[in-house]
C-alpha cells in the first residue's frame, strides 16, 4: 500500500517507510494513495464478528501485503487486549469509553498498534529507532507505555516541567527501560519546538528519529477500529449515529472520517472543542486563521493549528459543502465544561473528564437542533488524570483505579534540560 504527501503527491512511501519516518521528507502529512471500500455485506452483519476480526477487515487494506496475515492479526489482539465500554448516560446517549488501557486515555490503541508495527519492520533488520515526542501529557505517557521493553526502539519524551498533571508526570517518569524523559524548563510549545528543530538538524541525521503523534499513520489509522465497536453494539437501535468527538489535533476525529469513507454508516460527525477553536471558526467564515493557543482544562486539546485538519479536507477532495454535510464543529469554554461535568455527575451519576465533557456539549448541541439520532460522545481519559481540577473546582472526588495507584508509587526520573543544545548533546550521547 502506498501513502503520498499532501504536499507533493508524487513524493511516496510504503506503509513501513511511512511508518518508520513518520513525516514526508518534504514535511508533508502522508495520506493513502487508494481508499478501499470494505464488503457491504460485511457492514451489514458486523454484529457478528468479533472486535479482533473487525479490525483486521478494516486496517488490512491500509497495510498491504507489507505485514503478513498471521503477523498483522497478532498486532491486533496485542493492540485490544481492554474493554471499550459503551454505557448509556441518559436517553439516546452513549459515551464511549476509550480509557480502558493502561495509561487510561484512547491514545494507547494507537500507541500500542504503531509500536508492533515498528518492532515487526525493525527485527532482524538491526536497525534502531528514536522516537522523539513532545507531550503536553497524554501522548507521552501512552506512547512510553506502548514502547516499553521494544527491542531496538528508544523512547525521549520531552514534557514542560510543572504543567503535567501529578498522575501524568508519573506516567512518563516511572518506567525507565528504553524510556527516557526530559524535564523542560518551559512551556508545551518550547518541547514542540525543540523536537521540530531535531528533525530538522543535519548533524541528527546518522540517528532514525521518528515521530509517535497522530501524523505517523500507524497511530492514527487504528483509532478507527472503535467507532467500528460502537456502531457494532447500537446498530440494532436503528435509528442514524452521531458521534461527537472531543478534538485537539483531530486525528481521532479524522480516523473517525475514514471509517465513515470506507463504508461505517456513521450519519454524522461533531467535532467538539475548547476555546481553541480555529476549526468551529472555519466552519462559521471558510477562513482558517489560528489564533495563539489558550490553555484549558481540557489540556491535551490545547492547540490551534491542528495538524490534521489537511487530512480531513483531502478525505473531502477539499469541497466545503461535502464536509459541512458531514461534519459540525462547536467549541466550549471551561465554565461550560465544568458545568457540564457537574450536571451529568448529579443527574445521572456518571463522571466525565473534562475532554468527554467536552464531547458530550457538543452533541448535546447537535441533538437539540437535530432531532431522531442516536447520540454516542467519546470518552477519551479516566477522570483520575484530570482528579484536581475536578475536585479543586466541583468538590467531586475522583476515585483512584489500581494500575494509577501503582504508578503513583513509582520513583520520578527525570533529566532537566532548559534548550535545544541540551537536547541535541543528549541524543548525540
Ligand atoms: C489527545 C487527546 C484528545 C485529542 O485527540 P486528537 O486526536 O488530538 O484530536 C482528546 N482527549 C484526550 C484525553 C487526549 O489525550
Amino acid at each position: 500500500m502506498k501513502y503520498y504527501s499532501l504536499n507533493n503527491p508524487t513524493l511516496k512511501a510504503t506503509f513501513k517507510e511511512a511508518a518508520i519516518t513518520g513525516i514526508a521528507p518534504d514535511k508533508g502529512l502522508y495520506f493513502p494513495e487508494i481508499i478501499h471500500s470494505l464488503d457491504k455485506n460485511f457492514i451489514q452483519h458486523v454484529e457478528e464478528y468479533t472486535n479482533e476480526e473487525i479490525a483486521y477487515q478494516v486496517i488490512k487494506t491500509f497495510v498491504g501485503e507489507e505485514i503478513p496475515e498471521k503477523k498483522l492479526r497478532e498486532i491486533i489482539s496485542g493492540t485490544l487486549s481492554f474493554p471499550f465500554p459503551l454505557p448509556e448516560v441518559e436517553n439516546d446517549i452513549f459515551a464511549l469509553e476509550l480509557f480502558h488501557g493502561p495509561t487510561m486515555a484512547f491514545k494507547d490503541v494507537g500507541a500500542r498498534f504503531m509500536s508492533r508495527c515498528l518492532n515487526y519492520f525493525t527485527e532482524g533488520e538491526n536497525k534502531k529507532i528514536t522516537i522523539l515526542v513532545a507531550t503536553s501529557g497524554d501522548t507521552g505517557g501512552a506512547v512510553a507505555n506502548g514502547f516499553l521493553g521494544v527491542e531496538n526502539i528508544n523512547v525521549v519524551i520531552l514534557y514542560p516541567s510543572g504543567k503535567v498533571s501529578d498522575v501524568q508526570e508519573k506516567q512518563l517518569t516511572t518506567l525507565g527501560q528504553n524510556i527516557t524523559a526530559l524535564e523542560v524548563d518551559g512551556a508545551f510549545d518550547d518541547c514542540q519546538d525543540m523536537v521540530k528543530q531535531a528533525f530538522m538538524d543535519k548533524e541528527l541525521s546518522g540517528i532514525n528519529l521518528t515521530s509517535a503523534n497522530s501524523i505517523n499513520i500507524a497511530r492514527w489509522l487504528p483509532q478507527m477500529f472503535y467507532y467500528f465497536f460502537a456502531y457494532k453494539e447500537l446498530k440494532k437501535l436503528g435509528k442514524p449515529l452521531v458521534v461527537s468527538v472531543p478534538s485537539g489535533n483531530f486525528g481521532n476525529i479524522c480516523a473517525g472520517l475514514m471509517a465513515k469513507r470506507i463504508g461505517l454508516p456513521i450519519a454524522h460527525f461533531v467535532a467538539s472543542t475548547n476555546v481553541n477553536d480555529t476549526v468551529p471558526r472555519y466552519m462559521g467564515s471558510q477562513k482558517y486563521e489560528p489564533k495563539p493557543t489558550v490553555e484549558t482544562l481540557s489540556n491535551a486539546m490545547d492547540v490551534s493549528n491542528p495538524s490534521n485538519f489537511v487530512r480531513i479536507m483531502q478525505l473531502f477532495n477539499k469541497e466545503f459543502k461535502e464536509l459541512d454535510n458531514a461534519f459540525t464543529s462547536y467549541s466550549f469554554t471551561d465554565n461550560e465544561t465544568l458545568t457540564a461535568i457537574k450536571k451529568v455527575y448529579e443527574e445521572h451519576n456518571y463522571l466525565c473528564d473534562p475532554h468527554g465533557a467536552v464531547g458530550y456539549l457538543g452533541l448535546k448541541k447537535y441533538m437539540e437542533k437535530n432531532p431522531g439520532y442516536t447520540g454516542v460522545f467519546l470518552e477519551t481519559a479516566h477522570p483520575v488524570k484530570f482528579a484536581d481540577s475536578i475536585t479543586n473546582n466541583l468538590n467531586i472526588e475522583v476515585p483512584v483505579p489500581e494500575q494509577i495507584k501503582a504508578v503513583l508509587n513509582g520513583e520520578k526520573k527525570a533529566e532537566k534540560i532548559s534548550n535545544y543544545e541540551e537536547l541535541k548533546a543528549f541524543l548525540k550521547s
